[in-house]
């Protein structure tokens, strides 16, 4: 990733223009940490970086930043910039172009996130971001207040970095948050979602939850059953039990499996019909809710008798020919007690136990 960053760089330097990479990339490879993509800043505009790759793969280019995938990795290259106008505490609806990094690293986020590496892989730290990661503060640059005022996402964006890397906020951020967080009501659910997930997936989650938590965030963030959640370990778990699902963004199908973790909540997930008219996935969320050991529900799950009403050994034919009927709505109800005496282990399920014991059944009625 980064032999080829390192290229990327001199590829765009050759042509006269300034190139660094930037942010996350540099920030994780001082820690040690890997990376999922690339942030590249230049001189260069978004229109002379398409004749510089123009053997590349550029599938597209918004607001000034243009993406390059070389070898599965994403290069995002934007333009140093300045941003002008910010709306409704949000993103920047007026930038300009500029031909200064350092101006371009002002209108970042945090201290941290403005860590260069130049073509030959030299640090070029003009904010003092190595001495913040050094020490684990997450701090604006610049003036907490107005950064947050600007762009309210940049809240949550501390959040989540704190988390993900276990890191303090300054004083001047703790402060900021109190005074700009109701900035926040306006952010899209969206956005607000994204930094969520990222938050609920870190392993330090507990630490990013009880930060959310002291800021009143959730209330702010309208998921005040957050405080009331006991295990981080699955995500759409996490959503389900904050019951949020009229107001964030979710697909059907994510709506639906909420809907079936909360019914299955208050039930014994070890309890083979619950399993069964479950199934395994929505058992072992609720279990990982519950703190039950994942392990034995998967093996309770293993030892079901049947999983699917075709695994039981009579077809319809031979019901409707033992009970002597045509079929009809009633096949549903024998099923259904059928399903139910097999998984409580009343009935084994092999097909002369079945026979008799419908025969037993039919002769009674
Ligand atoms: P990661 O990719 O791990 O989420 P990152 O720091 O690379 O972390 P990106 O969202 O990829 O974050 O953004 C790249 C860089 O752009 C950041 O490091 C930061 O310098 C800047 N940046 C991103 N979002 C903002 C924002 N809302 N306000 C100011 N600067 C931002
Ligand atoms: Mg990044």
């Amino acid at each position: 990733m980064l032999e080829t960053s390192l290229k990327i760089l001199k590829k765009i330097n050759e042509t006269g223009y300034q190139a660094y990479i930037v942010g996350g990339f540099v920030r994780d490879y001082l820690l040690g940490n890997t990376s999922q993509d690339v942030d590249i800043c230049t001189s260069a505009t978004p229109k002379e970086l398409r004749s510089i790759f123009s053997d590349a793969y550029l599938p597209h280019e918004e607001y000034g930043s243009v993406t390059l995938v070389l070898h599965q990795v994403r290069f995002e290259i934007t333009t140093f910039r300045k941003e002008l106008k910010y709306e409704h505490n949000r993103k920047p609806v007026e930038i300009r172009y500029i031909d200064s990094l350092e101006e371009d690293l002002l209108r970042r986020d945090f201290t941290i996130n403005t860590l260069c590496m130049d073509q030959d892989g030299n640090i070029i730290d003009l904010l003092n971001g190595r001495q913040d990661l050094q020490k684990g503060i997450i701090q604006t640059v610049g003036d907490s207040t107005l950064k947050f005022t600007e762009d309210s996402l940049r809240i949550l964006r501390a959040i989540r970095f704190a988390t993900s890397l276990n890191f303090k906020l300054s004083e001047e951020v703790i402060a900021a948050i109190q005074t700009t967080k109701h900035f926040l009501k306006g952010l899209s659910y969206q956005r607000k979602k994204d930094e969520l997930d990222r938050i609920f997936l870190s392993p330090n989650v507990t630490y990013g939850v009880s930060l959310l938590i002291t800021f009143g965030l959730d209330e702010i963030l309208e998921i005040p059953k957050l405080g009331s959640i006991t295990s981080f370990d699955d995500l759409m778990g996490v959503w389900a039990m904050l019951e949020v699902d009229d107001r964030y963004p979710f697909t059907k199908n994510e709506r639906d499996l909420m809907k079936e973790i909360r019914n299955v909540y208050p039930c014994n997930v070890l309890d083979p019909m619950v399993l069964y008219q479950h199934k395994l996935y929505v058992c072992s969320v609720v279990g990982r809710l519950k703190g039950i050991d994942p392990k034995k529900i998967a093996q309770k799950y293993v030892d079901l008798p049947i999983h699917l009403r075709t695994d039981i050994n009579i077809t319809a034919q031979g019901i409707c020919q033992i009970l002597n009927k045509s079929p009809g709505p009633f096949l549903k109800e024998v099923y259904v007690m059928l399903e139910e005496c097999i998984l409580k282990g009343d009935l084994i399920n092999q097909r002369e136990k079945i026979v008799a014991y419908l025969q037993s059944f039919s002769s009674e009625s």
